[in-house]
């Protein structure tokens, strides 16, 4: 008989791991290694489940990188001794949590499967159950003794995305994220239905899990605005230590040709600041230099953020900061897939 696959499920908080308490009508955390009490059907998986929490489980808006590198550091330790790990956050920062966690392995063979849900696992009418249940069926399914899934996806609702591709969509619906620009890893209904095509295998010879933990967050996003002002621009720039600095521009990534828009990027330019060009879009590509209106920005030697998502590229920017990159080698690495969050 071969053995059954061990998944770990990793809880840091969020909705998910509340209860209703019925007389005061308040949400509270419950004890997590009881998670069999809470959901029995987990038992009748085909997979042993071991669970580990944060000691203070936290809402996701409190998420910062030395969480993402304890979220990290749980999984890199029990790599070797778990089949598939299962984590849980919040929904509100899970694109950037699990982006960012995405980045932090190379070489990954096994699944990290990030869920939530929007209604507490104690209430009656939760997405809770279905979203734990199919996630740790995910990451206990394999293919010849091998994970199908072999990177850090993002179940929610029927569907398993490339969790850096994906974008928190709504507050109210049980369908709360997308992946505009990369189609489904996964969807469940009757099946589990594998896109095989879509899953994201090594390249390399390589096959050691390389772990980075080196984050660094001097960045900002900066949203366009029609009527923005210099002021408000020029405001970025007297950020002290600030090294990388996401623009959202509009459409297919422009921005305004107004003389001193222009000037002010080049400076943050020459203060050696990184520029990525993302666009507001939530579908889409950036096409640097394909309208009047973004060949400024190429010339001054703005990173082309093309389709990558807002969340993602704020959890790119803090990875390759903490590399030792030179400048071409930042450029062409933020240009480049690393994990499947990019058009190649
Ligand atoms: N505020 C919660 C959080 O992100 C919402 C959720 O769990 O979905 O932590």
């Amino acid at each position: 008989m071969t053995k059954k696959p061990n998944i770990l499920i990793v809880y840091t908080g969020g909705t998910i791991g509340m209860v209703k308490d019925y007389e005061t009508g308040a949400l509270k955390a419950f004890d997590f290694s009881q998670i069999s009490n809470k959901i029995p059907e987990l038992q009748q998986l085909n997979c042993t489940i071991e669970t580990i929490s944060f000691e203070e489980p936290i809402d996701s808006s409190n998420m910062n990188i030395d969480y993402y590198v304890e979220i990290a550091e749980i999984i890199a330790n029990k790599y070797n001794e778990f089949d598939g790990f299962v984590v849980l956050t919040g929904s509100d920062t899970m694109s950037y949590i699990s982006s960012a966690i995405s980045f932090m392995f190379e070489n990954l063979q096994k699944p990290v499967i990030f869920t939530g849900s929007q209604l507490p696992i104690g209430d009656l009418r939760t997405d809770a159950k279905e979203n734990l249940i199919t996630s740790v069926q995910i990451a206990a399914s394999s293919d010849n003794g091998e994970p199908i899934i072999q990177e850090v996806g993002l179940y929610f609702e029927y569907k398993l995305y490339r969790a850096n591709r994906t974008t928190k969509i709504s507050a109210e619906q049980f369908e709360a994220f997308t992946s505009m620009n990369y189609p489904p890893l996964v969807e469940s209904g009757v099946h589990l239905n594998f896109n095989y095509p879509l899953l994201l295998r090594l390249r390399g010879e390589e096959k050691e899990l390389v772990f980075r933990k080196k984050l660094d967050n001097n960045i900002a996003v900066l949203k366009l605005f029609p009527g923005i002002t210099e002021k408000v621009v020029r405001s970025y720039l007297g950020i002290e230590g600030l090294r990388g600095l996401i623009l959202e521009t509009y459409g297919a990534g422009n921005a305004p040709t107004e003389k001193w828009f222009l000037k002010v990027l080049g400076e943050f330019i020459e203060k050696d600041v990184y520029v990525v060009n993302v666009t507001q879009c939530a579908g889409g590509s950036v096409i640097l230099g394909h309208y009047e209106t973004s060949s400024g920005l190429k010339s001054l030697g703005v990173i082309d953020g093309k389709d990558i998502t807002t969340e993602t590229a704020v959890a790119k920017m803090m990875y390759l900061l903490g590399e030792d990159l030179t400048k071409e080698r930042f450029k062409r690495y933020f240009e480049l897939s690393l994990r499947g969050e990019i058009r190649e």
